[in-house]
Order: structure tokens, then sequence, then C-alpha cells
């Protein structure tokens, strides 16, 4: 087998499917076997945000066009919303952050952005695509990433920012030092949002164990992949039905509801 470049999408999968809010059938297709499935709105909304940012970043999009960009853009989305509901708050809250860009990047400096960078933890290998490398005006240097969800709650927020971390270490590899801070930015907030965090040496640390440890579960995971629709009907369960990769092709999804119909797994 080749070596593994872990990222952070891997080592999450299998996190969130360990914690009980994901799938190890779903990590074993993606990543042991090589089976991407499909998209999904809300990936298609987060690329967008990402792609748009990034060429307003660079010139090669100017705030005159960004409203004919945009429309442009979700027409071309190959997903629908799941719930029609969801739309106007959903684009809504695009188009204002768009109106908003300049103002909301004012203090920053953008000296990267979306680079892929190759580092290590100990032996371990590592990719990633950091949102953005900058200088801010007050926060002085930082590392940046953008996110089309809600603000995370503050369970979800000390996990995720493990990812910020991990890019701290190309960050220091390049520039001999690592940020003054961690940011957040969240898109579809009305207005503050930004979340700002101190760099701490130990929570590098932290984050360097945790991938130390999932790496080590990963590796030496013996028990069958479970699908997580054996407990979970994968027609009402939102992770199933909306954002799985393999939620059109999963033999499993329907295995907790037809459970006299199938072997277990
Ligand atoms: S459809 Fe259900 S069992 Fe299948 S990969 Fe997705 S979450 Fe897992």
């Amino acid at each position: 087998m080749s070596e593994i470049i872990w990222s952070w999408s891997r080592l999450n999968t299998y996190h969130s499917a360990l914690e009980g809010d994901g799938c190890f059938h779903l990590f074993n297709q993606q990543y042991n076997i090589g089976n991407r499935g499909e998209n999904n709105y809300f990936a298609e909304y987060g690329t967008l945000v990402h792609e748009m940012t990034e060429r307003l970043h660079n010139g090669s999009l100017i705030a005159w066009d960004i409203e004919d960009e945009l429309k442009r853009g979700l027409k071309n989305f190959h997903y629908k919303v799941p719930f029609q509901k969801m739309r106007a708050s959903y684009e809504n809250s695009l188009f204002k952050f768009f109106d908003e860009f300049e103002d909301v990047f004012k203090d920053y400096t953008i000296t990267q952005a979306e680079e892929l960078k190759n580092f290590e933890v100990d032996k371990i290998k590592l990719k990633g695509f950091p949102d953005m490398f900058a200088q801010h005006r007050e926060y002085g240097k930082v590392i940046g990433d953008y996110k089309t969800s809600r603000v995370y709650d503050t369970k979800k927020m000390k996990h995720n920012i493990m990812q910020l971390y991990l890019y701290s270490i190309p960050y220091y590899n390049e520039f001999g030092v690592y940020p003054d801070n961690l940011v957040y930015i969240f898109p579809r907030e009305k207005e503050n949002r930004e979340r700002v965090f101190k760099f701490e040496i130990e929570e590098l640390e932290r984050t360097k164990q945790w991938v130390r440890d999932t790496v080590c579960k990963v590796l030496n995971h013996k028990d069958t992949w479970t699908p997580r629709c054996k407990t979970v009907d994968g027609k009402k369960d939102f992770f199933a039905s909306q954002l799985c990769n393999l939620r059109n092709q999963c033999a499993f999804r329907y295995s907790c509801v037809h459970r006299n119909e199938f072997t277990p797994y």
C-alpha cells in the first residue's frame, strides 16, 4: 500500500464516525477504497464562497461583476437546497457577504490563499489548503478560514480549531514563526462574522496528539466498517439523506428501516 498522506478531512471523517456524527462505512469507501461519491448543495455553496473570495483577492474578479457571478454560480449548482425554506436564507446571506466584502477584509493583507501545503507531525505526512495566510492590522499574523456553516458552538469550535492549528505547522516551516491569531470568518452571519483565537503552543501540542491518536486508531481499526444507516433511518437522518457523499448509491442506506431484509454487515 502506498504511503498515506493524511488531511484534516480524512482524520475528521474518521473522528466523526467515532463520535457518532459520521459513518465508518463512508470513511472506508472514501479513503480506503477511493469511492468519492458525489457532492451536495452545502458543499457547492461552500465552493462558490471560496472561489469568489479567492478571485476577489487575486483580482481576477472585480466588485462590479460580483452580483452576476453569484447568480451564475447559483444557477450552475448541480444540487438543490434540501428544503425550499432554507433557500432564501442561504442566498441572501451570500449576496450580503459579498456586498460587504471590502469591509470584511479591509484590515487584512492576504499573503497566500488556498495554496497546497505538505507538512508532517512526527513522521505522519499531511497535506492541506489553508484558506488564507494574512497580516491583519489588529490581529497581526493570522491563519484564516471561511466557514459557511452557522457559528460553531463551544465544543465544535474547540475541536475544529485544530484544523487551523495544523496549518500553523507549514506556516512555521515557511515563516519561522507561528501566527499570532487564528481567525474564522462565517460568511452566513449577518454581522460580527469573525471569531479570533490567540495562538497557544499548548493547543498546537493538543492538535499534534490528536493527529497521532487518530492515525493510530485508523491504522489499527479492526472492527467492520459499520454503516451509520444500520442504526438510523437513512431517509430521515440529515447526515445520511443530505450530506453523505454515498447517499444515492449506498446499499445500506435503508438497512435500518428494512432491517429484516438485510444481512448484517
Ligand atoms: S448512506 Fe448511510 S450507511 Fe451509507 S455511507 Fe451514507 S451514512 Fe453511511
